[in-house]
Formats: C-alpha cells, sequence, structure tokens
C-alpha cells in the first residue's frame, strides 16, 4: 500500500504530508508534483526543501538565485512562444538532479505553460473554466495515477485544510466513482486548524516568498487565470514587473485570438460583466492609489490540481 501525496509546492500540501506521514509512520509514502513551467522559483526551493525535511533526506535545495528568468526578453510572437528555453532547461535539470536524492517525488510536466495551453486552445480560461489546470494539472495527474497507482489499495492524499472541506467532500466523491480512495490528512486535526506556517518556522524551513508578499497561494509564480482584483492588484504593488509582464502576454494573446479577451471583469457602470484588461485594471489603479480591493473567498485563485468542479 502507497499513500501518496498529491504537493503543489504551497505551504498547506506540505504540511498534509507532514501530518500523513506520521499518522502512517510504517507505511510507503511518495509524492506527486505536477509542473506548470510557470512557479516561481521559489516554489521548487520549498518543493525540494519540504520534501527532503520530510523524508530526513540530503538534497541539493537550489536558491532563487539559481534560477534564470522564466520570461521572455524582446519582442516575440505569442505563436510560437515556448518560454524562456534557459529557464526550461534549468528545471529538467533540477527535475534530474531532484530525482537522484529523492527518487519519491513523480515530477510530472505536461510541457507547456499557461500561455501555451491558452493559445492552443485559443481560449484565455477564467474562474470557472481552466484549461491550464485542466491540462497541465489534474488530467496529467490521473493518468499518471490510473497507469502507476492501485485503487485497490493506495490512498491519494491532498493539502485541503479543514476551512475548505466542501472542497474536499466533492472531490472524494468525484474520484470515488472510479473507485479511488482520496483523503485530506488536515481535516480534524490541530494542524489543519492552525496552518501550515508554524510548522515551518518550526522545522526551520522558509516560508515561500509568495506568501510574504501577501499572496494567498503558491502556484504559477503569482499569476493567475482565476484570480481576482485584489489578488492583481496585490501583484501590481508587490511585483509591478511581472504584472507587466502578466499585461504584456494578456494583450499578444488578445491580438492573436483577434478578439477582446481579459483575465478580469468589471461591473461599473451596470451589472453586465464586462471585459477589464490588466492594462486598463493597472490604469485605474494608477488614477486612484487609494482603491483597495479585499480579498474574499475564491478571489486569490487556486486550488486548481485537484478542483475539478467547476472545471470544463
Ligand atoms: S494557478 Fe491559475 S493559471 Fe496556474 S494552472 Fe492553476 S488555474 Fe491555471
Amino acid at each position: 500500500m502507497t499513500r501518496y501525496h498529491s504537493v503543489s509546492g504551497g505551504a498547506g500540501s506540505w504540511l498534509a504530508a507532514k501530518v500523513d506521514m506520521a499518522a502512517h509512520p510504517y507505511e510507503d509514502h511518495r509524492f506527486i508534483f505536477a509542473d506548470t513551467l510557470y512557479e516561481d522559483a521559489d516554489c521548487y526551493r520549498f518543493l525540494i526543501e519540504g520534501l527532503a525535511y520530510l523524508l530526513g533526506r540530503a538534497a541539493i535545495v537550489p536558491s532563487v538565485e539559481d534560477f534564470p528568468d522564466y520570461r521572455v526578453s524582446g519582442d516575440f510572437s505569442i505563436e510560437t512562444y515556448n518560454g524562456n528555453p534557459e529557464w526550461r532547461e534549468f528545471l529538467a535539470y533540477l527535475r534530474r538532479q531532484t530525482a537522484a536524492s529523492i527518487p519519491e517525488l513523480t515530477w510530472l510536466v505536461e510541457g507547456r505553460d499557461p500561455w501555451e495551453i491558452f493559445r492552443d486552445k485559443r481560449f484565455l480560461g477564467n474562474s470557472r473554466i481552466d484549461p491550464c489546470s485542466l491540462l497541465a494539472k489534474r488530467e496529467l495527474i490521473d493518468a499518471w495515477r490510473d497507469l502507476n497507482a492501485d485503487k485497490t489499495t493506495d490512498v491519494i492524499c491532498v493539502g485541503i485544510g479543514p476551512d475548505e472541506a466542501h472542497r474536499y467532500n466533492r472531490l472524494a466523491a468525484r474520484h470515488a466513482k472510479k473507485g479511488w480512495t482520496y483523503e485530506a490528512p488536515l481535516i480534524g486535526t490541530t494542524e489543519g486548524e492552525f496552518g501550515p506556517f508554524g510548522y515551518l518556522a518550526n522545522a526551520g524551513i522558509e516560508r515561500p516568498r509568495l506568501y510574504r508578499m501577501n499572496y494567498m497561494h503558491n502556484n504559477c509564480g503569482g499569476f493567475c487565470i482565476k484570480a481576482g482584483h485584489a489578488h492583481y492588484q496585490n501583484r501590481l504593488r508587490k511585483q509591478p514587473d511581472r504584472y507587466a509582464y502578466d499585461e504584456m502576454m494578456e494583450r499578444k494573446l488578445s491580438d492573436f485570438l483577434g478578439k477582446d479577451i481579459s483575465i478580469l471583469s468589471s461591473r461599473i457602470g451596470g451589472d453586465v460583466k464586462q471585459p477589464l484588461t490588466l492594462a486598463d485594471f493597472r490604469r485605474r489603479n494608477e488614477e486612484k492609489p487609494e482603491l483597495d480591493f479585499e480579498y474574499t473567498p475564491g478571489s486569490s485563485g487556486c486550488g486548481c490540481a485537484i478542483d475539478y468542479e467547476e472545471a470544463a
């Protein structure tokens, strides 16, 4: 029997694995990570450092400074875009290096980042329909699981906490229909109530830097198709250069598709949702710097490696 942990590079799935390993010390524990090739450099650092800690294993942990830039510099066409080759080569090297010291980690790569998927599907996702995570995470993980795990004996653990138990119930029911057992080790535990950051501090592991910049999740380097105004306002304030890159990619995709598309929307001036490009949202914020958006449930993205319910 193997207990597989779906790890996203986020603090919640790390703590869930920690709790589960303590509860089942004599069982085989393995880890599945679906890489969008668009994660923050510090997400990869945290993934490796966090798993090495849980396994009591020495591993080479990269620092943020080791990584090339994920962005493509200069002018380029989105038609032929396939990420920054230097960044992707480094990630391939990191996968090989990590496999040598943490063979329990299955590091899955679909091969396209979210922008490539939006381009290829000719559709910019949204908060309900997310082709990026459907293809680069959920279907990838499910296909790997179907080939490599045993539904009669194995368990898949996810990092959902007690405040989102409804998500776990839907998820478990969905996979149970196909005979799979999913568990959420944090639900019903003290650790789940306290949350991961204190446990990370006790372990001497620095929390991923996106959390330190007020992001609510550690996915896709702080970019997210499902995120809302509060998320992008925070990104504009904390990482204006990365916001500018998102803005440029949104514009390139819009030009490529030949229609007005936007991650955000606005209801200003009426009840009907209007597209709100990242360029317009930035200008709004520049004109009214006193504007403050608050995170509301669901406004930050993203449990997108596991949430099928709202996907296409
Ligand atoms: S974090 Fe957002 S953009 Fe990235 S794969 Fe998930 S839904 Fe898509």
